[in-house]
Order: structure tokens, then C-alpha cells, then sequence
């Protein structure tokens, strides 16, 4: 293990991450925890900068259709394999539910990577018509805040909070933020992506091979600093 700490300098403030890497080869997937510390940090940074809309309590956007990585849908099945009863069943049964009320969308789910822009709008919005609650929404809120994918840390929306519930007639604007989220999409997974729903029963596309932690670390930063320079 080597002990590692990266300062970044955001929006004019230098944000640092610390992390232990490991020094035996590791897939990607084993870096997430360090992609969302990354995540974190530069949520806190535009957060810092800019107000934002959302709130402890609005589950508004727990309704959407959720892109998540493949590597966070592995995620998630372990983290719900790993739950207590009656927990696991409580919770699987929620994403049988949502999978199940979805089905009249599931010919596009299945084929969104062939969707162009317009499609894939359409499709969000008739996803957010059925008013799926994300399985893991208790109480409006992340049942699983610390674990939740990068998307969910990254989605910051400036626009009026009543807006999200009608996104067919309010253009939502979210914080113009450096996305770990979208970092990983293309540096390990070809910008593929899963509906949060069927995270449980996701079989990703093929197992990354494992390499040294810290030049997949540093591609990563680099890809942040890209971002920011666009
Ligand atoms: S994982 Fe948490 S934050 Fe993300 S959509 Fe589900 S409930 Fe909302």
C-alpha cells in the first residue's frame, strides 16, 4: 500500500485527496471509492461557488431515469447482497417492482446506446412519468448516502426545486461541475452506462483487467483536468 495525496486546484481553491493505493494490480472497479472521493470534492468546490436548489428531503430526482457505470451497478449488487434481512428482500423487491413497471419501456432501456440525443430525452421523460421511485429511496431520502453512485453526487440543480417535477416543461439546469462520473464512463467503460434499476440484475459487458493503481489514478485526474480546461 502507498499512501497517496493529490491537490487540485478548483475553481481557485486547492482541494486535496488522500488515499491508499494499493500496490498489487486492481480492476477499476476497486478504485471507486477513490473516483468518489475525487467526486466529492468537486461537488464541495461548485458548492461552495453556487447555490443550489436541492435539499435534504426531495427525492424528486430519485425518480429519474438514473444512469449509473457498470462498475457502481456491481457495486450495488454487493452492497444489497452484503444488507441484513429483512432489509435484502425489502430492497430487492423494490427494484423487482421498479423493473416491472418499467417494462412497457424496456425495448428502449435495453437499447439506449443506439438511441441519438432526442431519444434519449424522450426516453427519460416517459421513465419520469411512471413516477418509479428509486429502490433505494426511503423517506425521500439516499437510503444509501454514502454509497450512491457519482451521478447522484454530481446532479446539482440551480433551477427552482418545483421544477424537477416537471421536466417535460422546465428545462432543469444542473451546476456546470467536473464530473468524476463522466471521467470513469470514458476512460474504463467506453461511455456505456445502466439504468439504475437494473442494477441488481446488470451482466457487464467484460471483466476489466487488473493493473497498477496509481496510472489509472493519474489517467483519471488528467481526465478531470480536460474537463476543466473545456
Ligand atoms: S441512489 Fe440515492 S441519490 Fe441516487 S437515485 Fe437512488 S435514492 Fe436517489
Amino acid at each position: 500500500m502507498a499512501e497517496v495525496s493529490i491537490t487540485l486546484r478548483i475553481a481557485g481553491e486547492p482541494k486535496s485527496v488522500a488515499f491508499t493505493a494499493p500496490e498489487e494490480p486492481v480492476t477499476p472497479a476497486e478504485l471507486l471509492p477513490v473516483f468518489r472521493q475525487f467526486s466529492n470534492a468537486m461537488v464541495e468546490a461548485a458548492e461552495a461557488k453556487s447555490p443550489v436548489s436541492c435539499r435534504a428531503g426531495c427525492g424528486t430526482c430519485c425518480r429519474q431515469l438514473v444512469p449509473i457505470r457498470e462498475m457502481e451497478a456491481a457495486a450495488l449488487a454487493a452492497l444489497v447482497d452484503a444488507m441484513p434481512e429483512p432489509r435484502r428482500a425489502a430492497v430487492r423487491a423494490r427494484f423487482a417492482d421498479a423493473v416491472e413497471r418499467s417494462a412497457l419501456l424496456r425495448e428502449r432501456l435495453d437499447a439506449r446506446g443506439a438511441l441519438d440525443r432526442a431519444g434519449r430525452v424522450q426516453l427519460k421523460l416517459d421513465f419520469f412519468a411512471l413516477g418509479i421511485a428509486c429502490p433505494f429511496l426511503e423517506n425521500e431520502s439516499c437510503s444509501i448516502h454514502p454509497d450512491r453512485p457519482l451521478i447522484c453526487r454530481e446532479h446539482l440543480v440551480n433551477t427552482p426545486a418545483e421544477w424537477c417535477a416537471d421536466p417535460a416543461h422546465h428545462p432543469i439546469r444542473a451546476l456546470p461541475i467536473v464530473r468524476a462520473d463522466t471521467a470513469v464512463a470514458n476512460l474504463f467503460e467506453g461511455g456505456r452506462w445502466v439504468p439504475l434499476i437494473d442494477a441488481l440484475t446488470y451482466a457487464p459487458h467484460s471483466a476489466a483487467e487488473p493493473s497498477a493503481a496509481r496510472p489509472m489514478v493519474e489517467s483519471f485526474v488528467r481526465a478531470l483536468i480536460s474537463q476543466a480546461a473545456e
